[in-house]
């Protein structure tokens, strides 16, 4: 999980830092506030320490691919025990592991034959992987706070993030296993 953690926080270090200077507009961008720096700082994380594009191919090339996804699929399906698939967010979670498994599979039978698939496709799975992680990870979210009396007292704490990630983050991954399955099927 090195490489995901790296690569997935910083580059939502940067983005998210980025989408706060756009909160403050035209403010946001001078030096006054702060924030543009905040976004530069944030920036060289996805650089040093391994660039991030070295991370997502150490992830798929190195990591990955040599067992076709047998450690990691070990890891998901222990993250997948105790899941109810008759609960509709948990067998989201449930159908992501299927076809990021079946595209995994898909990618070590084609990648001796193709030398560049790996390295084309790397960022992306880092990425699509990173999603079914954080839709895991919300999960877990959902559970714990669905008792908490201070949630409750919150009112929209969790409900609200946990509905805009639902909404606007977690169905990239979709986006993402599509482009690697263009890449599969194209076959170049
Ligand atoms: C502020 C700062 C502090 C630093 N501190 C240290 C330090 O303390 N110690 C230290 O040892 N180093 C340090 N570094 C160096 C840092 O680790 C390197 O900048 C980093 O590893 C990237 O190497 P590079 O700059 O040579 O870029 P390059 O390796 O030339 O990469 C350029 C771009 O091409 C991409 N790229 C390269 N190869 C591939 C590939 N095969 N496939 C796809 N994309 C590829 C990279 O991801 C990157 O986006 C620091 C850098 C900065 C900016």
């Amino acid at each position: 999980m090195t490489p995901v953690l790296k690569a997935a926080w910083t580059a939502q270090a940067f983005n998210g830092a980025s989408e706060c200077l756009q909160v403050f507009g035209g403010h946001g961008y001078v030096r006054e506030w702060g924030i543009e720096q905040i976004v530069r700082d944030a920036r060289v994380t996805m650089i040093y320490e391994g660039t991030n594009e070295i991370q997502a191919i150490d992830l798929l090339v190195r990591k990955i691919a040599p067992d076709a996804g047998l450690g990691l699929f070990t890891l998901l399906q222990t993250l997948s025990d105790e899941l109810d698939p008759g609960v509709a967010a948990q067998a989201h979670f449930l159908d992501q592991v299927a076809a990021l498994r079946q595209v995994t599979e898909r990618l070590a039978q084609a990648a001796p034959g193709d030398p560049q698939l790996l390295y084309w496709v790397a960022d992306d799975y880092l990425r699509a992987l990173t999603l079914c992680l954080m839709s895991w990870a919300w999960l877990q979210i959902s559970h714990a706070t669905q008792d908490d009396a201070s949630a409750t007292a919150h009112g929209s704490r969790w409900t609200e993030p946990a509905s805009a990630v639902r909404h606007w983050v977690l169905p990239e991954f979709a986006m993402r296993l599509h482009i690697i399955t263009a890449r599969l099927d194209s076959g170049a």
